[in-house]
């Protein structure tokens, strides 16, 4: 087995895997979607376990159904007293703000 056997194969797959990477990569740009902050905010004041005892698949969708209003604090079972009232007025606060504008 020659040297050229080995090397042009795996010269070969290494260039369709950096060609790929770099078309991920330009897809992602291209379809990139900006997410609204207030999400990742929400999620920061939730347990974070991923639980779904809430009926959601993981923290974040709650979230997302919180700010759309399908769900409530309470939802979500393992959240303690403390953290739902900080939630409940995060939510307020934003639902107050979103009216005005
Ligand atoms: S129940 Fe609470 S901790 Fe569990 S996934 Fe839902 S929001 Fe997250």
């Amino acid at each position: 087995m020659d040297l050229v056997s080995i090397i042009l194969p795996a010269g070969i797959l290494a260039g369709i895997g950096f060609i790929l990477g770099l078309l991920i990569n330009l897809v992602s740009v291209i379809f990139y979607v900006k997410e609204d902050p207030t999400i990742d905010e929400v999620v920061d004041l939730l347990p974070k376990y991923n639980c779904g005892a809430c009926g959601h698949p993981g923290c974040k969708e709650m979230a997302i159904a919180l700010l759309n209003k399908e769900s409530v604090v309470f939802d979500c079972k393992p959240i303690k007293k403390d953290a739902a009232k900080e939630l409940q007025a995060f939510l307020d606060n934003y639902f107050k703000n979103e009216k005005k504008s």
